[in-house]
């Protein structure tokens, strides 16, 4: 049983690092947030390793024992790396450094195309980090409270895209509805999400969906954001977030690709798609991955060139 991992840690007092990925979303978040309040109810010592700006609508979700993986020293030792939301793991960036201070590695995902790098990986292809660890603390009979609720709410509710996309299931629904039945305040969860964006970001998604290409016989939407967009509207790249769902979202769209510029000769590919294409697969020519409906992946490469790949991928598999 996978939920034996949980019971292990705690019942040897194990310490712990849980690295969630870079570029962090709702879900890595959300479910760092409950593992670390999990944590703290059985007194077990951990830190969460945070590189990157936590984008300002999950602010909500910071920890005070939250560090940076420089702030780890050489000679501090840990019993456990726990990797969420990460399907391979050069995800994770620069918190890979401290990997070499934990004696063991275990990975919580979701993602199909998840490479089982650790030395225990618990993959299942659920919603969401949320839901599965949901179903890792009903195994073991842990009582969710109302601090879980919000990590995990959070996590679902983001990577369904509020129950919309096809990775929502009955138990997805039956999952939220437990943590409805802890009375968390999810309105003022929803409020921070969703209702909480900068002005500045609004304004360089207008201006990216302004510019928007078709291509694919008008199947293909294509928005970029280059680094002198960020700088006109000043944005950071995690800004960004939000831009390929409108794309998608366009009546006739089956795929919506975002290119964010993050230097002269790298650029990081969003895809979502529709109904039909399997944009992971798409992803995986370029060593990324993802899921079904929604995948991304780096492309070294002035942004010109990377946009011709990629849409000639995806047009000869429309
Ligand atoms: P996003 O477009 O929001 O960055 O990512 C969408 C999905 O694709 C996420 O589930 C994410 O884990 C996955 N993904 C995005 N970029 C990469 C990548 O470079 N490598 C891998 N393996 N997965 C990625
Ligand atoms: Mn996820």
């Amino acid at each position: 049983m996978m939920s034996n991992v949980l019971k292990n840690i705690i019942s040897s007092q194990g310490t712990c690092l849980i690295i969630p990925h870079q570029s962090p979303d709702g879900d890595c978040l959300g479910s760092s947030y409950t593992l670390s309040h999990f944590f703290e109810r059985h007194q077990i010592k951990h830190h969460i390793i945070m590189d990157d700006v936590i984008p300002s609508n999950y602010t909500f979700l910071k920890k005070n024992n939250m560090l940076k993986s420089s702030d780890i020293k050489d000679d501090e030792k840990y019993d456990y790396a726990i990797i969420l939301d990460t399907s391979s793991l050069d995800r994770i960036g620069a918190s890979k450094s401290v990997l070499d201070k934990c004696a063991s590695m275990i990975v919580i995902d979701h993602h199909k195309t998840n490479s089982f790098f650790g030395d225990t990986n618990i993959v299942e292809m659920v919603s969401s980090v949320g839901e599965l660890l949901f179903n890792l603390y009903t195994e073991i009979d842990y009582v969710i409270d109302q601090e879980d609720a919000i990590g995990l709410y959070t996590s679902i509710v983001t990577d369904t895209g509020e129950f919309r996309y096809s990775n929502t299931t009955n138990k997805t629904l039956q999952v939220a509805a437990k943590l409805f039945e802890t009375g968390f305040d999810f309105e003022s969860c929803s409020r921070e999400i969703f209702s909480n964006q900068p002005l500045e970001k609004v304004v360089l998604k207008s201006s990216s969906l302004s510019n928007i290409e078709l291509y694919g016989n008008k199947q293909v939407a294509l928005m970029i954001v280059s680094q002198q967009m960020l700088k006109q509207h000043n944005c950071d790249m995690f800004h960004s977030d939000g831009i390929v769902e409108a794309g998608r979202d366009i009546s006739g769209i089956e795929v919506s690709v975002l290119l964010k510029e993050i230097d002269s000769n790298t650029v990081k590919v969003s895809m979502r798609s529709k109904s039909f294409l399997d944009v992971a697969e798409i992803s995986l020519v370029f060593n990324g991955g993802g899921h079904n409906r929604a995948a991304g992946c780096t492309i070294n490469a002035p942004l010109k060139e990377a946009k011709q790949l990629i849409i000639k991928e995806i047009e000869s598999r429309l």
